[in-house]
């Protein structure tokens, strides 16, 4: 008897803004690198794992710090029983499975790291992996996919122009309101009219100027807001717990964050 099939993977909901579906897979069946900006939270990794689902691809993610070595994407001889042993890291297991590698955050890594990404980004498609002297090429159907929030970049985090321009890039910002809407009924249950409450002090709150915030609410918090409501919490607790806290540690602007949502219920 043959053993049973495994379940299909059902892609992570993803509730499109624009035509960024397309173009993803366009970009990869064109084998081009993407590079993906926007806010934390307005849904670039969902997106990501979305697509992978939607091509059958697997996804193979790193978030990215500035300890990340070329070592710690590519692999490393580690020593075991007496032996070494080469361990291939994200970014080769992605070369070699033909999947999606997906670097988050990647301007918090290391220049001299993201250069490893150079050769995998042009026409060449090779993964050279000098500490076994392998030639890698990737596969058609391996995609490299990068994202920032262009808001937290300072000078000396920035991408080098010579990696910046190796990718085709697209730009994502919080959903328009009904898209946001969708996205917070179908992730929490929420009802319609609540979550309608949501959006529209969402866009209050990211109206809000002359305070010392470094990032406005996200479509990631207003699900938390839901879901703490979808928990019995009152409406404004939720939203003081998932909408004004997160966002400041100054009083002053907590005070503010806080006074908006008390008008608003
Ligand atoms: P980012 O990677 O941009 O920081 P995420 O992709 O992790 O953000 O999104 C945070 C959360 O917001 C997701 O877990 C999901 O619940 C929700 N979300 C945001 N945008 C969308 C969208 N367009 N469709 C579905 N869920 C979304």
């Amino acid at each position: 008897m043959n053993a049973p099939l495994p379940a299909a993977v059902a892609a992570p909901f993803y509730q499109a803004q624009g035509d960024e579906c397309r173009l993803f897979e366009a970009a990869w069946q064109q084998q081009l690198p993407v590079l993906i900006k926007g806010p934390t939270g307005c849904g670039k990794t969902r997106f990501v794992a979305h697509m992978a689902a939607r091509l059958g691809l697997p996804l193979i993610t790193v978030s990215c710090h500035d300890d990340l070595s070329a070592a710690d994407l590519v692999g490393r001889h580690l020593i075991g029983d007496g032996q070494t042993v080469w361990c291939d890291g994200p970014l080769t297991r992605a070369v070699r499975q033909g999947g999606i590698c997906y670097l988050d955050e990647v301007v918090e890594a290391r220049k001299d790291t993201t250069v490893v990404l150079h050769p995998l980004t042009d026409d060449r498609r090779m993964l050279p992996i000098e500490r076994t002297g392998e030639l890698l090429e990737a596969p058609p159907s391996f995609m490299l996919v990068v994202s920032y929030n262009p808001g937290y970049q300072h000078v000396l985090k920035t991408l080098k122009p010579s990696t910046r321009q190796r990718f085709v890039a697209m730009s994502f910002d919080f959903p328009a309101p009904d898209v946001e809407l969708a996205v917070l009924m179908q992730e929490t249950g929420i009802a319609e009219s609540q979550a309608r409450q949501l959006v529209t002090l969402a866009g209050q709150l990211r109206r809000l100027t002359g305070y010392d915030l470094d990032e406005s609410v996200s479509t990631r918090l207003l699900v938390y807001a839901a879901k703490l409501m979808m928990s019995g919490m009152s409406t404004q607790l939720a939203c003081r717990t998932a909408l004004a806290e997160p966002l400041s540690d100054e009083s002053d602007t907590i005070a503010a964050l806080l006074a908006v949502i008390d008008t608003q219920f």
